[in-house]
């Protein structure tokens, strides 16, 4: 069905190791505008290039196949897609509209990219109201050199308290990963971050390179940690917390959005 709708998961572009489990639930994560990405995050597997001309035939194709599967909880993310003049943010609106008139009642998550943070266009998907917007800042600060050369920490901070304060009815979200040589305190420190910028939900995995020419593994983090990390970052005050090695950002979002709904 994705292929014959011309659409694609970030689940097999970016290689994720939980593919079989959610496939099997019928469940996926649509990864719109593409699949080049016009940034060089050192862990990730999407290609980077110069990117294809936008779908407009995409947002309904998306709207079909989550219909087909019955989804009560669809999640879309992007490549980030800096040539565009908005970055791709019309795109998602389009995905929403499209999902609404055939879905009224599910939920939609939207992961998106930073959108460089620019007011104008982070207005354009939050004036269209998705339960919830992620935009993960994937690592600690110091490693935003080596591992997303594009990014920046601060910004990416910015972009969830800017969501936060013009829409307080949007749960925010937001993910890392672990393993890339971050320290303890280098984690907490984040968890504070993120908590300042009001940020409502956290996810915690492992990175797990997708090849020898992305960034180095630095370690492979116990389960135990994980539940550690988990049980400080609710007791810090995030409101939703999944935490483990196969966690990813959209792994089970359902129940993130079941949990704030109780
Ligand atoms: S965890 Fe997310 S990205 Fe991975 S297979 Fe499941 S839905 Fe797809």
């Amino acid at each position: 069905m994705l292929r014959s709708l011309n659409l694609h998961t970030v689940c097999e572009d970016a290689r994720c190791p939980n593919i079989g489990e959610c496939f099997l639930r019928r469940t996926a994560t649509f990864m719109i505008l593409g699949d080049i990405c016009t940034r060089n995050c050192r862990y990730c597997a999407i290609p980077s290039g110069i990117p294809a001309h936008v779908d407009p035939a995409e947002p309904r194709h998306l709207a079909h196949a989550a219909k087909e599967l019955g989804l009560a909880h669809v999640v879309i993310t992007s490549v980030t897609r800096d040539d565009l003049d908005d970055g791709g943010a019309s795109q998602f609106v389009a995905c929403i509209h499209e999902l609404r008139k055939v879905l009224p009642k599910s939920s939609i998550e939207i992961l998106i990219p930073d959108f460089e943070a620019n007011p104008d266009v982070l207005n354009i998907v939050i004036d269209a109201k998705p339960e919830i917007i992620n935009h993960n800042v994937e690592t600690v600060t110091s490693l935003y050199p080596i591992v997303r050369p594009m990014a920046d920490y601060k910004r990416s901070l910015n972009v969830l308290h800017y969501i936060k304060q013009k829409e307080r009815n949007i749960y925010t979200k937001s993910g890392i990963m672990l393993g890339l040589g971050e320290s303890e305190d280098e984690v907490f420190a984040l968890f504070d971050d993120l908590l300042e910028v009001e940020c409502d939900m956290l996810t915690i995995g492992q990175y797990l390179p997708p090849s020898r020419n992305h960034a180095h593994l630095m370690e492979y983090i116990r389960p135990e940690v994980f539940d550690r990390y988990k049980q400080i970052a609710l007791k810090k005050g995030f409101r939703y917390v999944a935490s483990g090695p196969y966690i990813r950002s959209s792994y089970n979002a359902i129940e993130g959005i079941n949990k704030m709904s109780e």
